[in-house]
């Protein structure tokens, strides 16, 4: 006998509604039903553990069913069941006044589909993609009657008892026409794949084929047992991921595994994992991994899987987890993280907030710890580490207070400090006069070798900062660090990077350096370089090119978008300093040549200098061998 009813919900239009907004996703629907198909069946299994569910339990496998011709598909479980009145409670009332809520608030407001989820409309999305919906179910309580339900995707619906022998629930989806796409096998595949691969019950979406050890033990030519075809159940899912097993058991082969096949085309192995597990006072479980960072940070972020209970939500997890930490890769598995809401209702979320600051602790514990335990091997990782590191330390004051212990710099000799052992080191030669410490750097070993060498001749010492974090790093080092300053290597004479009371005496008088600035100011462009006399040692180069450090940083920053509102005076202005070695017995020499020559010495000094800054080119560089051919007597 069929009972007819009308679904508790006043709203007569609810499916137009539910096709529309539930999901901007449609393909959402199958993950949805999957999951409410393994929920079912782990009730089942908890229900049996406590004596509630009697008997074997038998295969518990999910099955995805696909009928082309019928135009169906089908899930299906051996779970729990239902009754027809909890039908009636489950399907008919709860669902539909979650609806109702659902339309009363949010109908025609932008973003209804990201507040959705909230209402546990997870069943009522297969009518984004079915014009009729039938679940056939037997509950596992003794002596029930099986029953099914079927609604065409208005408010009616229609309740009868059903012909059905073993436990568990079907749904049935007759895939509307404008939805063609779910009836096609790589479809659902890929679906599956995306969402189901780790659900902790079998899933079976077809069979496949593989070869078996023939039964009858046949021998082929070869002498070996043959190979026949058999056929079995394609089993989509594994239902042990390696991050809800315990981290004891694991080897470090078995995390690298895992992330082979989280990263199917990623070929490098990771640096090292963190395995994540909590239970109070939210649930959280996940494994992270630190890569090998690359120049290009952008294409590797955003990694990391978004699970709940094994159910795959998003890889987008810019709101879970701070900015840098998006550098990582992995999963997190955690049932307390609200889905399917509006991003900024998850950022304001205080599971969220706490899920991320023990997050960022325990990343923040591990590298200290990896520090603390094994030096050596830590410095060895450092440089793949540090951009992470440092963009932590940009972003995350918390993060900055922790790594500031922990954090690296390398020397030009490939020495590596922390921050307090390095200002230790270079206390007693590096401080200038007003008692300020000069921290000196170069970006570029080899581009700045001249600059490095002239700094260690004179017993400084000099930092490589490479990373292309560095000119924000260095920024805030200053800001955070007390009474420290960096100064790139090539930004102007040692002298003045390092003010020190000792005065070097000039070899030329005034009158001499007047005569010669005109001389050096006729050799270069005025827009570009300012001509300086500087009092350094024989030893150092007649001419050093520099560019002022604040100029430099600026560029750098607007380069990198981080100019803030520097943006309205234009963009920085290339400019140089031509500094000019009084000192240096070429630069006199300069004044007791004729003329011509004067000029022409002036020329080749200066076109060395700008040859070994890389910045003499084109013609300007034809002309200096040239003239240097002509000079070789
Ligand atoms: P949610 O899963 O968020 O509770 P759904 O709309 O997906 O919301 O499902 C509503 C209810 O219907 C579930 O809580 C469950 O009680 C019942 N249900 C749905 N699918 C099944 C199933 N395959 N087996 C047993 N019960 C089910």
């Amino acid at each position: 006998m069929a009972t007819k009813g009308t679904v508790n919900v006043q709203t007569e239009n609810i499916f137009p509604l539910i096709k529309k907004f539930l999901y901007s996703d449609h393909e959402i629907f199958l993950r949805e039903l999957v999951s409410n198909a393994i929920d079912a069946t782990s009730k089942l299994k908890v229900l049996s553990a406590a004596g509630e569910a009697k008997g074997d339990l038998g295969d518990l496998k999910v099955e995805v069913i696909l009928d082309k011709e019928a135009g169906t598909l089908t899930v299906k479980d051996k779970g729990i069941g239902m009754t027809e009145d909890e039908i009636v409670k489950y399907i008919n009332q709860i669902a539909f006044s979650g609806a109702e809520e659902f339309v009363q608030k949010y109908e025609g407001k932008e973003g209804a589909e990201q507040i959705i989820g909230h209402f546990g409309l997870g069943f009522y999305s297969a009518f984004m993609v079915a014009k009729k919906v039938e679940i056939k179910t037997l509950s596992f309580k003794e002596g029930s009657q099986a029953v099914k339900w079927e609604s065409d995707g208005t408010p009616e619906f229609e309740i009868s008892d059903y012909e059905k022998s073993d436990r568990g629930t079907e749904i049935v989806l007759h895939i509307s026409d404008d939805s063609k796409e779910f009836l096609e096998d790589g479809r659902i595949r890929g679906i599956l794949d995306k969402y189901c691969k780790f659900l902790p019950v079998e899933i079976k979406f077809g069979t496949k084929t593989i070869k078996e050890d023939d039964p009858t033990g046949e021998l082929d030519d070869e002498g070996k047992v043959k190979k026949v075809d058999v056929e079995v159940d394609d089993i989509i899912n594994n239902t042990t991921p390696l991050w809800v097993k315990a981290p004891a058991d694991l080897s470090d082969e078995e995390y690298k595994a895992f992330y082979r096949e989280l990263y199917p085309m990623t070929f490098e192995d990771p640096l090292f994992h963190i395995h994540l597990n909590v239970d109070y006072p939210f649930n959280l479980t996940g494994v992270l991994y630190f890569p090998k960072l690359k120049e290009n940070l952008e294409i590797q972020k955003n990694k990391i899987q978004l699970y709940s209970n094994q159910v795959f939500i998003t890889d987008s997890v810019e709101e879970i987890v701070p900015e840098f930490l998006t550098l990582l890769h992995g999963v997190i598995d955690s049932p307390d993280i609200p889905l399917n809401v509006s991003r900024s209702y998850l950022q304001a979320d205080g599971n969220v907030k706490k899920i991320s600051s023990h997050i960022t602790k325990k990343v923040a514990d591990k590298l200290n710890s990896m520090f603390k335990d094994d030096r050596a091997d830590f410095e060895s990782k450092w440089d793949n580490l540090k951009v992470f590191v440092e963009y932590g330390m940009l972003t995350d004051d918390k993060f900055f207070l922790k790594a500031e212990k922990f954090t690296l710099v390398k020397n030009s000799k490939a020495e590596y400090a922390t921050l307090d052992e390095y200002q230790e080191k270079i206390k007693a030669t590096q401080t200038d006069k007003d008692g300020k410490l000069v921290i000196l750097y170069a970006n570029n070993q080899e581009a700045h070798h001249q600059f490095i060498t002239n700094a260690e001749e004179r017993g400084y010492d000099v930092l490589i900062m490479d990373s292309p974090l560095t000119p924000h790093y260095i920024s805030q080092l200053e800001s955070k660090l007390e009474n420290v300053t960096f100064a790139r290597v090539d930004a102007d004479t040692l002298d003045n990077l390092i003010k020190t009371d000792v005065e070097v005496p000039s070899k030329l008088s005034d009158e001499e350096k007047e005569t010669l600035k005109p001389i050096f100011e006729g050799v270069v462009s005025k827009d570009k370089f300012t001509v300086q006399f500087a009092n350094m040692s024989e030893t150092e180069a007649p001419i050093v090119i520099t560019q002022p450090e604040f100029m430099r940083r600026m560029q750098e920053q607007q380069r990198m978008g981080g100019g803030g509102g520097m943006n309205m005076f234009g963009s920085f202005p290339e400019m140089y300093n031509m500094v000019v070695n009084v000192n240096h017995p070429k630069v006199g020499a300069i004044l007791s040549k004729e003329k011509d020559n004067k000029e022409k010495l002036a020329k080749q000094l200066t076109d060395l200098a700008m040859l070994s800054q890389g910045m003499l080119t084109g013609a300007a560089l034809t002309e200096f061998i040239k003239r240097s051919v002509d000079l070789i007597d």
